[in-house]
C-alpha cells in the first residue's frame, strides 16, 4: 500500500529492490510458507523495509519484489508519530469482523491508482516474526486494510481484483502504457 509523501528512512545493508508493476504473472501466483528463518530471509526482510520506505508505502508484499514467499512488511504509523516497521513471516487471517470498512487503497505495483475497497474492519492475524516466535494482533483501521492488502498479494490478489471488470480493465491498459513508457526511458 501507499503512503503519498511518507518519511524516508536511510539505513546501511539494505538495498531497494526494484518493485514489479502490474500486470506481471508473479504478481498473480499463491505463494509458499517461508519453510525456515535464514540469513537471506532477514537480508530480505531487511530491503523489503527499505523498499518499502523508500517508495514511500505502508505495506509491502515478497511477490512486489518477486521473492515468492511469505513475507510481509508494514509500517501503520500515523505519519508523524514514530515509525513502526513490522516483518510479518506466514502471517495469516484467523478471524475477520462482520463489519466491514471501505477505505481508498493504493499499491506500489499499481502506482498512482487509487480505488475504494471494502474489507472487514477488524482482524485477528498470526504470524512468525524474524526472531522465529509466534506473534499475533487484532486489528482495526488502517492495520486492518493494509494487512489485508498484503496477505491478498501473497494469493495472487491484487485491490484491483475487488473492482467492477470495466474499472479493472481501464487501470490495467493504463499500468502496461506506463510500463511500456518506462522501458522506451531506460532504453
Ligand atoms: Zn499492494
Amino acid at each position: 500500500m501507499l503512503r503519498p509523501g511518507g518519511a524516508w528512512i536511510t539505513s546501511t545493508g539494505m538495498t531497494i529492490r526494484p518493485i514489479l508493476i502490474h500486470p506481471d504473472p508473479r504478481l498473480k501466483k499463491t505463494v509458499d510458507p517461508v519453510a525456515e528463518i535464514t540469513d537471506e530471509i532477514r537480508q530480505l526482510a531487511d530491503d523489503m523495509l527499505a523498499t518499502m520506505y523508500d517508495a514511500p508505502g505502508i505495506g509491502l508484499a515478497g511477490p512486489q519484489v518477486a521473492a515468492m514467499t511469505r513475507i510481509i512488511t508494514m509500517d501503520c504509523a500515523p505519519k508523524d508519530g514514530e515509525p513502526d516497521p513490522m516483518v510479518l513471516i506466514n502471517p495469516e487471517i484467523v478471524w475477520s469482523s462482520e463489519e466491514m470498512n471501505t477505505y481508498e487503497e493504493g499499491c506500489l505495483s499499481i502506482p498512482e491508482m487509487y480505488a475504494d475497497v471494502e474489507r472487514p474492519a477488524e482482524v485477528e492475524v498470526r504470524w512468525t516474526t524474524l526472531e522465529g516466535g509466534d506473534a499475533s494482533a487484532r486489528w482495526g483501521g488502517l492495520h486492518a486494510t493494509c494487512v489485508q492488502h498484503e496477505i491478498d498479494h501473497l494469493n495472487g490478489k491484487l485491490f484491483i481484483d475487488y473492482l467492477k471488470p470495466l474499472k479493472r480493465q481501464m487501470i490495467t491498459r493504463k499500468m502496461v502504457k506506463l510500463k511500456r513508457e518506462r522501458a522506451r526511458a531506460e532504453g
